[in-house]
């Protein structure tokens, strides 16, 4: 089965009862048993939720793995798999992982005696330097946010398996579209589905997908034991947003060629990353491992005052956090998603005060260059 056919019909079948194509939204939180231990699989709705195991198997079938967990955000579903560490772990992380999994792990899960080092990834090296004994996980972003830098994942998969490591990637840029992290070797891909698996801007969920029998039953146990599930309603949301995936990647793909070719030639524009670039140094790396390179591009243009006048001028690309909706948002990351983190780790990343980053949505791609043109005329 093509990625199209499965991400419209891998797990989702007529329901049984009444025919009705389109998967019920099992809006209870409970589920009446025949006798004592006899039921049809579903007992508490924290546990399971028949709407949701649609959507957790229709990822897991589009990443290619096992099992599916679904979780109420990206957050809630990255803090159930830190919740696999005991005090005193190490982990290694992205140096500019999403602004939120920096705060988790630095400001939060620090009082909790777990380590954070975060490092550059892109150059393998720095991962193989920073393993230490008490190292136990390897959180990735490829591409990352907002530098949009690429990590080796075969690289990656290797070391872990050799150093025995739980490896994570954070496939939310990339979706499985583009990407599939578990056939490297990864053990656990996770997704803010907010973004582009849902892909309306409508919705908040996380996913996890993972193939390994031993962790599927840790991260089940911690799913309904923390309870950052995710409801009924949104699953099904994510599980019609979904279905369109292919067609709004390819649309995204094609139009972020296009406005980043653009920016790069624009004379105030003083530096593009986007990975489908030649310039971008990872650009061969990114051929290799990804289908496409997706929709997002950040751009520097040099000083803060200029990244505001563009962000007050801009008409049709709105001015948002947030990205991966089939509209076209712009963001400042060092006031916005990045705020939380500081100044001088922002600048050792490349997160400078003139970056601005874009979500290229899949609108006709004349209209956001023309809205883009216009702007910048301004600044
Ligand atoms: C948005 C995002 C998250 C967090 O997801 P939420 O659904 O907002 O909780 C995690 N990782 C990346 C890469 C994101 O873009």
């Amino acid at each position: 089965m093509g990625f199209s056919t499965k991400a419209i019909h891998a797990a989702i079948e007529p329901d049984p009862v009444t025919g009705s194509i389109m998967t019920p939204i099992h809006l209870t939180s409970t589920y009446v048993q025949e006798e004592l231990g006899k039921h049809k699989g579903y007992e508490y709705a924290r546990v399971s939720n028949p709407t949701r195991t649609v959507l957790e198997r229709q990822i897991a079938a589009l990443e290619g793995g096992k099992e599916g967990l679904a979780f109420a955000s990206g957050m809630a579903a990255i803090s159930t798999i830190f919740s696999l560490l005991k005090s005193g772990d190490h982990v290694i992380a992205s140096h500019d992982v999403y602004g939120g999994t920096y705060r988790l792990g630095k400001l939060i899960l620090g009082n909790f005696q777990l380590e954070f080092d975060f490092v550059d990834t892109s150059d393998i090296d720095n991962l193989r330097n920073a393993i230490k004994p008490s190292t136990k996980m390897v959180f990735i972003e490829t591409p990352t946010n907002p530098t949009m830098t690429i990590t080796d994942l075969t690289a990656v998969g290797k070391i872990c398996k050799s150093k025995k490591l739980i490896s994570i990637v954070d496939n939310t840029f990339a979706t499985p579209y583009l990407q599939t992290p578990l056939d490297y070797g990864i053990d656990i891909v996770v997704h803010s589905a907010t973004k582009y698996l849902n892909g309306h801007s409508d919705m908040l969920g996380g996913l996890i997908v993972l193939n390994d029998p031993a962790l599927i039953e840790q991260l089940r146990f911690l799913q309904k034991s923390i309870g950052g599930i995710m409801s009924p309603f949104e699953a099904w949301m994510c599980l019609r947003g979904m279905k369109t995936l292919a067609i709004r990647m390819d649309r995204h793909n094609a139009n972020a060629m296009k406005v980043a070719h653009f920016l790069h030639n624009h004379r105030r524009v003083k530096k593009v990353n986007f990975p489908g670039l030649m310039s971008h140094p990872e650009h061969r790396l990114a051929r290799k491992q990804m289908r496409g390179y997706g929709g997002m591009i950040s751009f520097d243009l040099g000083s803060f005052d200029k990244a505001k006048e563009l962000l007050k001028r801009v008409r049709l690309c709105a001015l948002a956090e947030s990205l991966g909706g089939v509209e076209t948002l712009i963001s400042h990351p060092v006031t916005m998603t990045h705020a939380s983190v500081p100044p001088d780790q922002r600048k050792k990343i490349g997160v400078t005060d003139g970056l601005v980053r874009i979500s290229v949505g899949i609108e006709d791609v004349e209209d956001i260059i023309l809205d883009l043109n216009q702007a910048l005329k301004g600044v």
